[in-house]
């Protein structure tokens, strides 16, 4: 197993349930993962100011809890079941992710000018919309691999060591694969956005509906536009060295009800998935 996903489902693992007037978070979960919370007659679930459908994980009809990876504070998840609105306390764990160092050699990419800051604060005023849709949901896990062929891959979540200063984590994961090899839809989905941004290139964001977008950044080419309907391993574009990037790979992040989670826990076995009862 990849050290790197163990790591991860360590930090997970063994979620104590306390629903009720009392909740009692006894073990955590760590920023950036998920926690199912299976249950019959679940109308909806609920978690900060969003509610959802819920969503099958390993055959079982559930809560899928975000724990975002830039969270600070323990998670409280609700659902509303029978007519009843139980809850769950989910403790927020240590930091499980590594360290990463890098240098890019274009300090413009790295120290903004004005102009450029202006460019990626109007970019992210576009991309922050995205995590609001929401609509019937449209898929199932786990998702299709984004590659026909995936190498090892990862550092989602590493603290970031650019030029030697501390910047913000890695909220994807990361497939180094040659420029030109063909990117995949991981699901059936409306293309919600697709364009060229500072940092993350030629990019594509997929909306599978009930809050879970996809994302594709440092795309060579882009084969999509915004509100096409592609189906489940349609070609969205090839892999590149777009936006800020130290060379050609696939840039992959998962958004879930708004928060970001790591991608691999959507590609790989549901039973990886912390559950709670
Ligand atoms: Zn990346």
């Amino acid at each position: 197993m990849d050290p790197f996903r163990f790591i991860v489902a360590l930090g997970a693992t063994a979620v104590l349930a306390a629903a009720g007037a009392n909740p009692l978070a006894a073990q955590t979960a760590a920023p950036g993962s998920l926690v199912h919370w299976p249950g019959e007659g679940i109308e909806r679930c609920l978690v900060g100011d969003r509610a959802f459908a819920p969503t099958v994980v390993g055959g079982e009809r559930g809560c899928l809890v975000p724990v975002g990876l830039t969270r600070t504070a323990d998670v409280i998840a609700e659902r509303d079941r029978d007519g009843l609105r139980e809850r769950l306390h989910i403790g927020l764990g240590e930091y499980p992710y590594s360290v990463q160092r890098l240098e890019i050699k274009d300090r413009s990419r790295v120290d903004l000018s004005p102009e450029n800051l202006a460019r990626v604060q109007r970019e992210n005023a576009l991309i922050g919309k995205l995590w609001g849709r929401q609509g019937k949901p449209r898929f199932s896990l786990p998702l299709g691999a984004p590659l026909e062929r995936m190498p090892a891959g990862g550092r989602f979540g590493a603290k970031r060591i650019i030029n030697g200063e501390p910047r913000s984590p890695h909220t994807g994961a990361d497939y180094a694969v040659p420029q030109g090899t063909p990117v995949l839809a991981v699901e059936d989905a409306v293309v919600a956005l697709a364009g060229e941004f500072f940092f993350s290139g030629n990019a594509v964001f997929l909306d599978h509906g009930n809050g879970l977008i996809s994302m594709y950044f440092h795309l060579h080419e882009v084969f999509v536009e915004q509100g096409d309907e592609v189906s489940r391993e349609h070609r969205i574009g090839t892999v590149g060295s777009t936006g800020r990037s130290t060379g050609p790979h696939l840039h992959f992040g998962i958004r879930w009800q708004g928060e970001r989670v790591d991608p691999a826990l959507w590609l790989g076995e549901p039973a990886s998935i912390a559950t709670v009862r």
